[in-house]
């Protein structure tokens, strides 16, 4: 294998005057002007079914970017076919075939399909320039590049053997013997690159159901994918109803792995039926999940104000703190409070909510009329519930788009909903607690939640921290000490949660390409 090294890609600041503000602008007026078929693709064949969706812009919902299909149960079920019959051959491919390819793409990605895909990004998940950037740019990237360093650092394991000329040991990878159903979400679009094309590059063929509500960013994946060389059939697109693809996924005897990023309710619905239907395989499905959070930042009286009000609403707010790792629960000394409380209030009054192709514009729309629906419920019954006070924000209207105004609840209870349960959007929750009970209420951060994807301490006491670090131990699987508990790295801090936020598999990490491996042991005698 070549030998390569790995680091992430830049991110591009999109200054005025700029090239690449230019060039993003000419991608963003040719996506803003069409609206692009998309058919679903199963092997080389393009199919368009009668179940025509559309994909409008959540900040300007009457405009519409892409016209797509739902895959029926037929569609699924001859893309599970033609996934199956192209595993045999790709897991045969040499390994520095399929990085080549993987090196092409995250190269396509870089340079000719950049803007595209911020655009589409921008247009079609709402989100600015910088927030695309740093997904649809860099992140998928380094997933791509990154993913294929690890794979090749997998690869250069050699087992013992005591006396190589008579006995040499060795492991080789084989895909699994199947087929990958890959459920991608919309918030970002380099998880639908990593989610569908991980397991591909480690030999195996996959199904991909990208989000609704990420369709043309993700078919810009799957197009650049082709052009870099990957044949067809490996990995599928396949746009579908959840649970249709759910059912005529999971009761085939050929799936070999769900590789899924999206809510609690549906990971464990998946599970269920792999469990109901566990007789019929062929080999144990492999379940791969994430599944959100309820993230917390927790303040110590020694903490630097600024530091935490900074973090929190960047962590809270960007991308209207859409994140699986957004903070979404802080608890706060009565002692910073007021302070805390005047820095976030002021800092809120000053982000621009409105069209995210705007250079100003910190937070565009919440991506749908049902996300809408859930945070203005939620807002409404803050505004009515004793206990509860909306001490900023509060407003929100869907005339044209689906806007929702940064919104801060204060809370009395520290086991009210708003503090324990996922809303998914920008709507962050404080509890503030008396600073005699700071043990107690860190205690709590651990006890309310189902949760233990992100969180985040802020203070300047050590004896705190390093309490704290080992009394949260279990509580996040991405732990920040005096940062947001957003923005992990590919590469730099793999990112994943444990108990209901998911499996833990640490996408970005050196060990993820393990997960869609099947080693085979082989012993050889001269
Ligand atoms: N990796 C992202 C972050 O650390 C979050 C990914 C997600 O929302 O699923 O902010």
């Amino acid at each position: 294998l070549d030998n390569f090294s790995v680091k992430n890609e830049p991110v591009l600041g999109y200054l005025k005057g700029s090239k690449e503000r230019y060039e993003l602008e000419e991608a963003l007026k040719q996506i803003s002007s069409s609206c692009e078929d998309v058919p679903i693709i199963v092997g080389d064949e393009e199919i368009r079914t009668k179940l025509v969706q559309h994909q409008v812009m959540p900040h300007n919902h009457s405009q519409k970017i892409a016209q797509y299909y739902h895959a029926t149960p037929e569609v699924i079920k001859k893309a599970i076919k033609v996934a199956v019959a192209a595993q045999k051959t790709w897991e045969n491919v040499p390994f520095q075939e399929r990085f080549n390819i993987w090196q092409r793409a995250a190269n396509l990605m870089a340079t000719k399909y950049r803007m595209q895909l911020n655009a589409a990004t921008m247009l079609g998940q709402s989100k600015n320039a910088l927030q695309a950037e740093i997904d649809s740019a860099a992140e998928l990237i380094d997933f791509f590049r990154f993913n294929a360093y690890n794979a090749k650092e997998l690869l250069s394991y050699r087992p013992v053997s005591e006396n190589p000329k008579v006995t040499l040991n060795s492991m080789r990878y084989r895909g699994m013997e199947g087929f990958v159903a890959a459920v991608s979400p919309f918030n970002f679009t380099a998880i639908g690159g990593n989610l569908a094309y991980t397991p591909a590059l480690m030999g195996n063929s996959v199904l991909w159901k990208p989000s609704d509500t990420a369709l043309l960013s993700n078919y810009i994946i799957f197009k650049i994918m082709k052009e870099a060389g990957l044949p067809s059939g490996i990995v599928n697109f396949v746009p579908a109803d959840g649970p249709v693809f759910g059912d005529n996924t999971t009761s085939s005897k050929d799936l070999a792995c769900i590789n899924f990023t999206g809510s609690v309710v549906t990971f464990n619905h998946l599970w269920r039926q792999v469990g109901n239907n566990i007789d019929l395989y062929k080999s144990y499905p492999r379940l791969i999940g994430e599944c959100g959070g309820k993230n917390y930042h927790f303040v110590h009286p020694s903490a630097d104000v600024l530091n935490v009000v900074v973090n929190t609403i960047r962590s809270a707010f960007e991308y209207c703190g859409q994140k699986c790792s957004a903070c979404s629960r802080m608890y706060v000394p009565e002692s910073l409070w007021p302070k805390i409380k005047d820095g976030l209030l002021a800092i809120r009054n000053d982000l621009k909510v409105g069209d995210p192709t705007e250079y100003d514009t910190f937070m565009g729309a919440v991506i749908d009329a049902k996300a809408f629906q859930r945070l203005s419920g939620a807002i409404d019954r803050a505004g009515k519930t004793s206990g509860l006070k909306v001490v900023g924000g509060g407003t929100y209207d869907c005339s044209k788009g689906y806007f929702i105004q940064p919104t801060i609840v204060e809370s009395k209870n520290p086991k009210d909903d708003i503090m324990v349960n996922e809303l998914f959007g920008p709507v962050l929750a404080v509890y503030v607690y008396k600073d005699k009970d700071v043990n107690s209420t860190l205690e709590l951060v651990g006890n309310s939640t189902p949760y233990a994807l992100t969180g985040a301490i802020f203070g300047n006491d050590e004896e705190f921290l390093k309490k704290a670090t080992v009394e949260l131990k279990q509580t996040a699987g991405n732990f920040y000490i005096n940062d947001k508990s957003t923005g992990s790295v590919v590469g730099q801090q793999p990112f994943g949660g444990a108990r209901k936020s998911g499996t833990n598999d640490k996408a970005g990490g050196p060990h993820y390409v393990l997960r869609y491996a099947s080693p085979i042991s082989v012993k050889e005698t001269f």
